[in-house]
């Protein structure tokens, strides 16, 4: 039912001009839950994830969020809702790390973000000590832990990422893994797009994307035992 689900998509269309890139899209997130959208380069990650947070127009089909239609509401209103959004390049280069952190949580009242940002600078200190400095100088792996305690800063329910792992070496990868662990073990629900496999040690459920379909859904064990899936996904790890 609608109360065990945090975010239900269904039969999602979208696409640019003419050009259809998303067709019957669903998928669903439960609260506490991780779930990883998988799916090679153009395969519409990006188009679903915009549509989701609207960003884009979708073209037909909903977007529940708890208890509420919010397919035809403002990017800002989704985002009051408790849907934060972290693109591709996660922070403003522009702005100062507080700002970055200011605008996160823009909706909250002052004080409660005051103590909430102050709370972010305590679990992520290096973020403290450049709490003056651009985004844009900050190493690719800050400025996604930026991007993270930015979305988090106004208290989110369901974190909506577009490719993390973009433009980030492995092992930066795995810290921005193990900060997104952190958060998940706190409670938070993630809706993770990636091409990148390692995010799956994250994902409660998997589902994959193709073409702009969704083809396969459910766990990683289940992906896993597909042979298919398995030299698609896997193969050539
Ligand atoms: P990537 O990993 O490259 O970000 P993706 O899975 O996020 O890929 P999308 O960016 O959603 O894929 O693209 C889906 C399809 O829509 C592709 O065929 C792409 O060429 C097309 N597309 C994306 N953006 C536009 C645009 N602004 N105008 C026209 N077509 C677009």
């Amino acid at each position: 039912s609608m109360a065990d689900e945090l975010l239900r998509v269904s039969g999602l269309d979208a696409g640019y001009g003419k050009v259809q890139a998303l067709w019957g899209a669903g998928l669903t997130v439960r609260p506490r839950e991780t779930v990883v959208l998988l799916g090679p380069n153009g395969a519409g990650k990006t188009t679903l994830i915009k549509t989701i947070m609207g960003l884009l127009p979708s073209w037909g089909g909903t977007i529940g969020f708890e208890d509420h239609d919010v397919s035809r509401e403002r990017t800002d209103k989704r985002v009051r809702r408790g849907i934060a959004y972290m693109s591709e390049t996660a922070c403003f280069p522009d702005l100062s790390v507080d700002d970055n952190l200011h605008i996160g949580g823009q909706f909250l009242p002052p004080a409660e973000l005051k103590q909430h940002i102050a709370g972010l600078y305590r679990r992520f200190p290096i973020l403290e000590e450049k709490r003056r400095a651009l985004g844009s100088s900050l190493s690719g792996g800050q400025r996604k832990i930026l991007g993270v305690a930015k979305a988090l800063a106004g208290q989110p329910k369901l974190l909506v990422m577009d490719e993390p792992s973009a433009g980030l070496s492995p092992v930066f990868v795995k810290e921005v893994i193990q900060v997104l662990r952190q958060f998940r073990d706190l409670g938070l629900a993630l809706l993770i797009a990636e091409q990148n496999v390692k995010f799956l040690d994250l994902a409660d459920r998997v589902y994959t994307l193709e073409g702009g379909r969704i083809g396969f859904e459910g766990t990683v064990e289940e992906m896993h035992a597909d042979a298919a899936l398995e030299r698609a996904y896997f193969g050539l790890k």
